[in-house]
């Protein structure tokens, strides 16, 4: 089928919208209608050649729609199911996820994350050409074909413009914060970068109990968000030294968790120097691909510190994914909250110079 997708031709120059060839859904794979996409920093880095991928490839990797066609032997989903994209489609066999750490699947690495279909291969083509899925999703697009494990069912009565989200920048925030960090009720934590991750580690931190939870970032309306979302403070690090702020705000201690949801060398740096004797930083911001941070050695040693990476929530998607729409439903999860501004596909350019000038908490494109 025909279809309008938003290419990248060549990294750091804009997206094309234009006419892309879908072919049908492969054993296994379904053809899903898109309803609505998250724009992700995700998103923005390949598109600016911060992380290296091989082009023409059709980005997008969070949002939801509904099913339209099923390839042969597909169990899991039912045409007019209404889904949420999963772009951690894990292969159910391979040893990380028979030990039950599906979003560290080994095919990941052989396909998903080189941009093909689980399976292999691409089912898009523009002007005789190959081009890829974004990690395995590419859903800034009218349609996708994705693997039967890429699309989770969800209710159909919660609306598309909610559920966009929840697929990456809901489930890698508030699964840092449950699932990788296991955070304790009353602990005293720390969010550097509160963008769409950031917020729901803000959350997630509210969910669980924790009695301080200390926002930072250098933008003060998504500071204002985060209050929203449940922070109990607000540092502004363009004015204040974040360390010696979270420091004050817990006594001089530290806190027991630091999330760095921006991983730049500098914040890597003021995340373990905030955190306490026995603390923890988790990780899970990805800036350029060459990044390094460096760990000042002797208090990292003597304090017991831990330094954890994160990825996609260190969770199971297929349980994490409807557990974060049902808490939704119970008024215990803003979802419409972090969504600030809706966009056209036509506009996938304007969404992600929004995005990469820090005006947004979450832009939304709408189809
Ligand atoms: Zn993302
Ligand atoms: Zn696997």
């Amino acid at each position: 089928m025909q279809m309008q997708a938003a290419i990248l031709w060549r990294q750091g120059e804009p997206l094309v919208v234009e006419s892309v060839d879908l072919a049908p859904p492969q054993a296994g794979e379904a053809l899903v209608k898109v309803k609505a996409a998250g724009v992700c920093h995700s998103d923005l880095h390949p598109a600016r050649g911060d992380w290296p991928i091989e082009t023409p490839v059709v980005l997008g990797h969070e949002g939801a729609g509904v099913v339209e066609e099923i390839g042969p032997g597909v169990e899991r989903l039912r045409p007019g199911d209404h889904i949420i994209f999963c772009w951690a489609p894990a292969c159910g066999a391979c040893q990380s996820c028979v030990a039950g750490r599906p979003v560290l699947c080994d095919r990941l690495e052989r396909t998903t994350y080189r941009n093909r279909m689980p399976s292999g291969g691409t089912r898009l083509r523009s002007n005789g050409q190959e081009v890829y899925h974004f990690i395995s999703t590419a859903c800034f697009a009218e349609y996708a074909v994705v693997a039967e494990e890429g699309a989770i069912p969800v209710p159909p009565e919660v609306p598309f413009d909610v559920l966009a989200t929840v697929g990456c920048a809901v489930m890698t925030g508030v699964g840092a914060v449950i699932r990788a960090a296991r955070v304790e009720a009353g602990s005293r934590v720390a969010i550097i970068g509160c963008g769409g991750v950031g917020l729901n580690m803000v959350q997630g931190a509210a969910i669980v109990g924790c009695e301080r939870i200390i926002a930072v970032d250098v933008n003060a309306a998504k500071l204002e968000i985060a209050t929203i979302f449940g922070a109990t403070h607000t540092v502004d690090s363009s004015k204040t030294d974040p360390v010696a702020a979270i420091r004050e705000l817990t006594q001089g201690r530290g806190a027991d968790y630091v999330f760095d949801s921006v991983g730049l060398p500098t914040t890597v740096a003021q995340s373990l120097q905030a955190t306490g004797k026995g603390g923890t930083v988790v990780l899970t911001g990805l800036a350029r691909f060459d990044t390094l941070a460096s760990i000042p050695t002797f208090p990292f040693v003597m304090q017991e510190k831990r330094l954890i990476g994160s990825v996609y929530g260190s969770g199971q998607p297929q349980i994490d994914i409807p557990r974060l729409v049902a808490l939704y439903q119970a008024g215990k999860l803003k979802l419409r909250e972090l969504v600030s501004r809706g966009f056209s596909l036509a506009e996938v350019n304007t969404a992600l110079a929004t995005l990469e000038h820090g005006e947004v908490a979450r832009g939304i494109i709408l189809f």
